[in-house]
């Protein structure tokens, strides 16, 4: 396979506007013929999950991801030319796909900010994983275009949705969005996912101390036996604009602890592996987990690293792939789509980046002094979603 002789890294200080070439990367010893069968990273860890923002807009100002003192109207966003096509997109991900990864999510900014986005779904639709299946795919959203956008949606092919939902009372909600958006849109958004069957659906919410925790058993009493999953989320330190502070994390353990007030609750097994979320079921009167009930996850990103099992990979809106949500540069994949390379040079690209990684930040941070992790130039998730 050809080797990539033009691959750059971006580095944060200044995402949109420098590139620092790096010629190709280095030799990697590993990359021998039966390598290139099972593609791992220096961890061991499969590529199997692409997030692709497709925007680094958004309607809301949620404090924890783009305040509005940052992202105010002077902020500059990326110019039309610098987003990847659809095009563009779905070419980078065949390739992707043919390199192990069977799940798709499009992210952002607010992905249904993105204008046609039912085209892209329904060019992602119809790729195959090298068996010939169809893959994983799924959506984040805020909600707020939902009702008027599921049935788009579910016509070109999206499989399912996960929506972000910070509480069910609507002063708390228009707080925590920063734009006074009601909650009953989203709920409006939510029960139209429902009724196409753009499910399961998954439901995320972020806990923060002092903010919204009064929000977690009436957002478990709303959704318990709806067929919805909600997950709650510990407030992570992505970023370097969001202000975080310890204090403000409420450890997922809490979440469990305060919802076994109210219901008997038992740890389920794991779905699969690399799963983000420990799953957490509502028990019955024999204790045996209640399926019509329902499950409920927690995210413990803080708390309880899970990188040893990160099969994700991150490509932002102008086509930078990002190996970790805490990551610090990306590689310039869009520089290798725009130049006439051949999908050979693309995909040698994608096995040579996975083969080089190491990154397992919440995995470092755990096993480090409180405080000692650089805070500094870190991508922002609204460039890279979540
Ligand atoms: N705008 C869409 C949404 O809100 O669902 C998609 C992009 S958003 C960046 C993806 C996810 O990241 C959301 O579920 C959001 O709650 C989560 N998120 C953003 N900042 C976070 C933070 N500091 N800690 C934990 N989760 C965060
Ligand atoms: Fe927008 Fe999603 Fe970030 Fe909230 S979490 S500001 S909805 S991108
Ligand atoms: Fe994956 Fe990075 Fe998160 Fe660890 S910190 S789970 S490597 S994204």
């Amino acid at each position: 396979m050809a080797e990539p002789s033009n691959l750059r890294i971006v580095p944060l200080v200044d995402q949109r506007a420098r590139s620092i070439p790096v010629g190709s990367l280095a030799a990697d010893p590993r990359t021998s013929s039966a390598e290139q069968a099972s593609l791992t990273d220096r961890l061991g860890r499969p590529l199997r999950d692409l997030r692709i923002s497709v925007t680094d807009r958004c309607n809301f100002r949620c404090s924890y991801c783009m305040p509005k003192d940052v992202f105010d109207k002077d902020y500059q966003y990326l110019p039309q030319t610098a987003l990847l096509n659809f095009e563009e997109i779905t070419r980078l991900t065949r390739q992707f796909v043919a390199q192990g990864v069977q799940k798709i999510r499009l992210t952002g900014g607010e992905p249904l900010l993105r204008k046609n986005l039912e085209i892209l779904v329904a060019q992602l639709a119809a790729l195959r994983t090298p068996e010939g299946q169809p893959l994983d795919l799924t959506l984040t959203t805020n909600g707020s275009l939902l009702a008027k956008k599921a049935k788009a949606l579910k016509d070109a092919g999206l499989q399912r949705v996960t929506v972000s939902l910070d509480g069910l009372d609507d002063a708390v909600f228009r707080r925590m969005n920063d734009v006074d958006f009601p909650v009953a849109d989203v709920l409006r958004g939510i029960e139209a996912a429902q009724a196409v069957g753009l499910g399961p659906i998954k439901v995320n919410m972020v806990v923060k101390r002092g903010t919204n925790e009064q929000q977690i058993l009436a957002m478990a009493r709303h959704f318990k036996g709806t067929g919805i999953v909600l997950r709650f989320i510990e407030y992570m330190d992505v970023g370097a604009t969001n202000g975080w502070r310890m204090d403000e994390v409420m450890p997922s353990a809490e979440v469990i602890r305060l919802l076994q007030t109210e219901w008997p609750m038992l740890p389920l097994e794991h779905a699969q592996r690399g799963e983000t979320a420990q799953r957490w079921g509502y028990a019955n009167a024999e204790g045996l987990h209640d399926p019509a009930a329902g499950e409920i996850g927690v995210i413990s990103s803080v708390t309880q690293a899970f990188c040893s099992d990160c099969n994700r990979a991150r490509l932002s809106t102008e086509g930078q792939l990002y190996l970790c949500l805490f990551a610090s540069q990306g590689y310039d994949l869009r520089s290798l789509l725009r130049d006439g390379s051949p999908d050979e040079q693309l995909a040698a690209a994608i096995r040579k980046i996975w083969h080089q990684r190491s990154e397992q930040y919440s995995a470092l941070r755990s096993a480090l002094p409180p405080g000692s992790m650089s805070q500094g130039r870190r991508v922002e998730m609204s460039y890279i979603g979540g």
